[in-house]
Parts: structure tokens; C-alpha cells; sequence
């Protein structure tokens, strides 16, 4: 079966060719023929350049999408799935955390379960700090409560599956795209396949933890309204403890006539509320955002460029 390997690239100069060398060396003769598809994802540094020069030289097919900025790895990914051609699509990342070993395992997987759609590299241990790592456990926790679809902590975008999960993950041209939550959305039998990740060959990661935090609020925001609901509940709670406040007021005035309650109780009171009403506000905002980028419409990515060294 003829497979696409996809790689989202940003600044991944030093590593584009290593990757491309490491590939091909490992999939010829193990693998039926296969494709490069590179996305240059608004690169700074010489990746486009470098990019180039491996598509006018390969004897694999190679296509490049140059974006015209830097629109993100998800759109990256969308970008490649749609220039893929193959009956297997394998989704890499370009700094060669992950060996492509991985895609030889992948593919035989395939083929010898027709009935498996994907498979995906699962990573048992993190290989990050510990903060980092406790933060994504209760991220992932919590992002399963929420949401109907399943979030599988560890399991990574590096996975080969087929065409038709591919079609079917194209079909959500959705804006803000969380891959963790389509893949698992568009449904299909996938496999977890363990898997260790390697150290970065040169450059350092893209995700900062602010990067990470809004990257989390994105997946909950786009796979669950849940957090909609419970600001109409707290509501109701909070309005239900103030009506019997007020009977308990009522009540004190007439009955014991104790006057002017204490200055202490409203001020608490008038801060927990509003900081309450400005929280639920802001997750309404939170949805209402996503909603106005999405109705008009905007491309997930727009091409500046897009070669090939097909004859
Ligand atoms: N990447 C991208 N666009 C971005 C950020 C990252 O295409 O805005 C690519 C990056 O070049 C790499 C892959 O996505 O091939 C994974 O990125 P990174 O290694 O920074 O993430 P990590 O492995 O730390 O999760
Ligand atoms: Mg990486």
C-alpha cells in the first residue's frame, strides 16, 4: 500500500534532512513505495529552504505547503491530510522524538488486522518534568468527565492510519482543531501501540505552558459545552442559598429584631457573586468567541506555496 508521511514543521531546519535520511532509510525495502508530504508551517529559519532542496532531490515523491505564517500544528496537519495521496497516511512530527521505526511497526499492524483503522504511538512514561506531566494527567481527567469522547492520556499524533479515517477527519473543517479530540471523535478501531520518545535532535519545543494551558482550554471548549451548563447551575445554587438568606433575614428582623447585618457578610458576599458572574461570563465569552471566528468562515490555512518533485 502506497503511504503519505506527513511532517508539520517549524523551525526544524537542523532536522528536516536527518528526518527525511532516517525515514527513508528506514522504510525502503521494508514499506511499499511512500510520499513525503512537508508542511513549512511559517518557518523563520531555513526550513523552507532546506525543504526545497530535499524535494528537488529526492527519488521519493515529495510535496512541500509552504503556509503563509505560522498557523499552528493542527492546521499543519490538516494541511498535509488534504495533499496526502496514500492508501496510509503516517503523521510524524520533524524532530525526530520519534523513531520511524514506529511506522514500520504501524504499517505491518495494519495489515496484518484488516480491521483496525489507526494506530496510534502511546506513551506509557513522560519523558518531561514532573509539573508538566501531573498537570496533563489531571488536564486529560478532567477533559474525560466533561466530554462524551474519550481522551486517551499518552496517546500521541504520531500515527499512521487509513484513508478513509483521513477523509473522515477532513470532513471536520472545524477552525479551532484539538487532533487529540477529532481523532478520537471521527470514531474508526484504532490501536494504542507503546512507544518511548526520544530526546529533540536540536532545537527546543514549541509549546510553552501558557502555550499548553490555552491549548487546553481549546480542546474543552471544542469537545464539550459542559462547562456552560455548570455556570447555569452554580447559578441556580447561588440564587437558591441567597432567596433562603433573605427569608433567614426577614425572619431575624421581624422576629428577633436584629437590624443592619454585618458590613463583613455583604462585602464577602457581593465579591464571591461577582467574581462568580464574571467566571460564568467569561466561559459564555469563551464559547462565544469560538462561535464568531467560526461563522465567518476563515480557511484553517492559507498556502503560500506548494511544490512538488512529482514529473
Ligand atoms: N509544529 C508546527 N507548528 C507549530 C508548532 C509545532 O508545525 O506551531 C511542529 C514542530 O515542527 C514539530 C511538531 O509540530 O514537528 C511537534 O512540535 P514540538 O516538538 O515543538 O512539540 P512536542 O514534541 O514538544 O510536543
Ligand atoms: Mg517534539
Amino acid at each position: 500500500m502506497f503511504l503519505s508521511v506527513v511532517v508539520p514543521c517549524f523551525n526544524e531546519a537542523d532536522n528536516v534532512l536527518p528526518l527525511y535520511e532516517k525515514v527513508c532509510s528506514t522504510l525502503e525495502n521494508k514499506a511499499d513505495d511512500f510520499e513525503f508530504v512537508f508542511i513549512n508551517d511559517g518557518s523563520k529559519d531555513e526550513t523552507l529552504a532546506n525543504l526545497k532542496s530535499i524535494c528537488d532531490s529526492s527519488s521519493h515523491p515529495v510535496k512541500v505547503v509552504s503556509f503563509s505564517r505560522n498557523f499552528g500544528k493542527e492546521a499543519a496537519i490538516y494541511a498535509g491530510l488534504e495533499h496526502a495521496e496514500g492508501d496510509l497516511i503516517s503523521l510524524i512530527d520533524a524532530d525526530l522524538q520519534q523513531d520511524p521505526e514506529y511506522i514500520v511497526k504501524m504499517v505491518e499492524y495494519l495489515n496484518e488486522n484488516p480491521d483496525c483503522d489507526c494506530v496510534a504511538a502511546f506513551q506509557e512514561e513522560r519523558r518531561e518534568g514532573a509539573f508538566r506531566a501531573f498537570c496533563k494527567r489531571r488536564f486529560y481527567r478532567l477533559i474525560n468527565k466533561l466530554s462524551d469522547t474519550e481522551f486517551v492520556d499518552g496517546a500521541s499524533d504520531f500515527r499512521t492510519f487509513r484513508a478513509s479515517m483521513k477523509d473522515a477527519i477532513l470532513e471536520m473543517s472545524e477552525y479551532h482543531r484539538f487532533s487529540k479530540g477529532i481523532f478520537s471523535w471521527v470514531g474508526f478501531n484504532t490501536y494504542y501501540m507503546p512507544y518511548e520518545a526520544e530526546e529533540r535532535l536540536s532545537g527546543t519545543t514549541k509549546w510553552s505552558f501558557g502555550k499548553l494551558c490555552k491549548y487546553a482550554i481549546d480542546g474543552i471548549v471544542a469537545f464539550t459545552t459542559v462547562p456552560l451548563k455548570i455556570s447555569t447551575w452554580v447559578g441556580c445554587l447561588t440564587s437558591l442559598g441567597a432567596l433562603i438568606y433573605i427569608i433567614a433575614v426577614i425572619i431575624e428582623k421581624f422576629a428577633y429584631g436584629i437590624d443592619v447585618p454585618g458590613y463583613a457578610t455583604i462585602v464577602i458576599l457581593i465579591l464571591f457573586l461577582g467574581g462568580l458572574q464574571l467566571l460564568a461570563l467569561g466561559i459564555n465569552g469563551e464559547y462565544l468567541a469560538k462561535t464568531y471566528i467560526q461563522s465567518k468562515h476563515r480557511p484553517v490555512y492559507i498556502a503560500k506555496e506548494v511544490l512538488s518533485n512529482k514529473k
